[in-house]
Order: C-alpha cells, then sequence, then structure tokens
C-alpha cells in the first residue's frame, strides 16, 4: 500500500517540467480550464489576479487567483497546490482533512493535467510559427 507520505513524495516528482511562465492571463485561463476538469462543470463567477502572500481561493463567489506568489515554491507550484485544496474541498466538502491520501493523488493527476495542456500550448504555439516553415 503506498503510504501518505509516497504520495506526496510523487507530487514532488511529477515536477519540475518545462512549463511556460506563470502570467496573471495564464494562471485565470488555468483556473478555468483546472476547474473544470476538477468539478466536471464551467466556473461561471467571477475570478480576480491578486499578488503578495495571498492564497489563490474562492471567497464570496470570486476566485481569486494569485500568480506571484511565494508560497510553496511560487509560480505553478504554489498555484496547484493551492488549487487542489480548493477543488479537493469544494468536492468533498467542508470537512474534508487537507492532507489526507486522496489529496495527494488528486494533486498529482491535477499537475499531470497541467503538463498535458501546458505540452499542448507550447506545440500548438511552436506549430503557428513554424506554419509556412519545415514540418516537424
Ligand atoms: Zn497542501
Amino acid at each position: 500500500m503506498v503510504s501518505r507520505k509516497e504520495w506526496y513524495a510523487r507530487v514532488n516528482a511529477a515536477w519540475p517540467a518545462e512549463l511556460p511562465p506563470l502570467t496573471a492571463d495564464e494562471a485565470v485561463k488555468a483556473a478555468r480550464k483546472l476547474w473544470r476538469w476538477g468539478l466536471g462543470e464551467k466556473y461561471r463567477s467571477k475570478i480576480e489576479v491578486t499578488s503578495g502572500n495571498r492564497y489563490t481561493w474562492e471567497r464570496y463567489g470570486v476566485l481569486s487567483v494569485n500568480p506571484t506568489s511565494t508560497r510553496h515554491g511560487g509560480g505553478w507550484d504554489a498555484f496547484i497546490h493551492d488549487m487542489s485544496h480548493l477543488l479537493w474541498r469544494r468536492a468533498n466538502g467542508r470537512d474534508v482533512k487537507p492532507h489526507e491520501k486522496g489529496h495527494a493523488k488528486f494533486e498529482l493527476s491535477m499537475r499531470k493535467e497541467v503538463l498535458k495542456s501546458a505540452a499542448g500550448s507550447v506545440a500548438r504555439s511552436r506549430k503557428n510559427r513554424n506554419r509556412k516553415s519545415r514540418p516537424q
């Protein structure tokens, strides 16, 4: 049986990889995508960009995303970490423990999802750039 600690080790091992920098636009887009991915429904409320040491979190129907957080390794790390807790709680209710084993699996698959979609957008922009040049 895989222990909780081992699951979190896997979460960290799935990183780092080549990702575009987490800009404000990228964070808003990724938040929408991950919401749909994690909860199976479209996020219809407001998303705003925040900064400083605030978490990426939803309060009073506003999803605040912080692309410049320095917590939890900053950048994508912090963003995915916070989003995974937010969506985990949304999916499982308020009483769920934040670091139970199921959460680590969830965070790991969220990271894989981000990598997959980042790889897709890198490939697409490369394709656009190279449209008239040699095929890859
Ligand atoms: Zn955590």
